[in-house]
């Protein structure tokens, strides 16, 4: 939608047959489309709206799937569940959290050490370096509490935007927070609410759509769906709330 290529800035550049009557199509055009992608938004966040709706219904709780009770045991948790099931990082933490029950006891940890409490989560090298390491920034950047903003997230260790998403929906309600993990990506692409597989894509995208009021628990409740019903390999159609929306089950929706 990047026409016109290059309107002059002054209209008595058109002042003259042909080139006023190409600048005037040019213009229509221009308008035309900017009217066509706003209807296409607006029609988007109707869409958005009627799926919350569904689904609000069929998960009445929001919350997130992570065991957790203090701000930095949920960053550990969400750097453990990168390619790994919640419920296995959920098996983990426990041990993790007593044997390490303070941020400072966790910052000054063996790393080696951690190692061997998450080894079950894979990748757990970088994941015990960049816990420990996450923790020793909270206490000398943070003043020991996990900041609320997106760029002070963004310095800690481990931490991408699909964490610091998470951590601003979950810890500080922040409006518009939108957690883009594989589930997302795969089922707003298969409803149409987005296109392609960019997580940073597809949350602008969404952002655009979504009230932000209600983007972080929707991301936890696609989740929930992407785990019992629109799943990866074989999403169970027939049983699906959301078929009329299902651009995967009828390209028309
Ligand atoms: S109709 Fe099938 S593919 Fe579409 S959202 Fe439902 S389960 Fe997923």
């Amino acid at each position: 939608m990047k026409f016109p290529p290059s309107l002059p800035r002054f209209p008595w550049i058109y002042c003259n047959g042909l080139s006023f009557f190409v600048a005037k199509l040019r213009f229509s055009w221009y308008i035309g489309a900017k009217q066509i992608k706003g209807t296409i938004l607006v029609n988007k966040k109707e869409k958005a709206k009627a799926i919350i709706d569904i689904l609000k219904q069929r998960y009445d709780d929001a919350a997130c799937a992570l065991h957790y009770a203090k701000d930095y045991e949920l960053m550990i948790a969400v750097r453990l569940s990168a390619q790994c099931t919640d419920a296995r990082v959920n098996l983990v933490t426990p041990a993790l959290f007593a044997a390490y029950p303070t941020l400072e006891a966790m910052a000054a940890a063996d790393i080696a050490d951690v190692e061997n409490y998450v080894r079950s989560c894979g990748f757990y090298k970088h994941k015990a370096r960049d816990i420990v390491l996450a923790c020793q920034m909270l206490l000398t950047d943070y003043g020991g509490k996990v900041p609320g903003t997106m760029e002070e997230l963004l310095r800690l260790p481990g931490v991408g935007r699909k964490t610091a998403n998470l951590l601003l929906g979950d810890l500080y309600a922040v409006p518009g927070s939108v957690v883009c993990d594989t589930h997302c990506i795969r089922i707003c692409g298969r409803l149409g609410l987005s296109t392609g597989k960019e997580p940073e894509k597809v949350e602008q995208q969404l952002r655009k759509i979504l009230p932000p009021e209600e983007s972080s628990d929707f991301c936890h409740r696609i989740v929930l769906f992407g785990r019992d019903c629109c799943t990866a390999r074989n999403p169970m159609c027939g049983e699906c709330p959301l078929t009329m929306y299902c651009k995967e089950f009828n390209p028309q929706a």
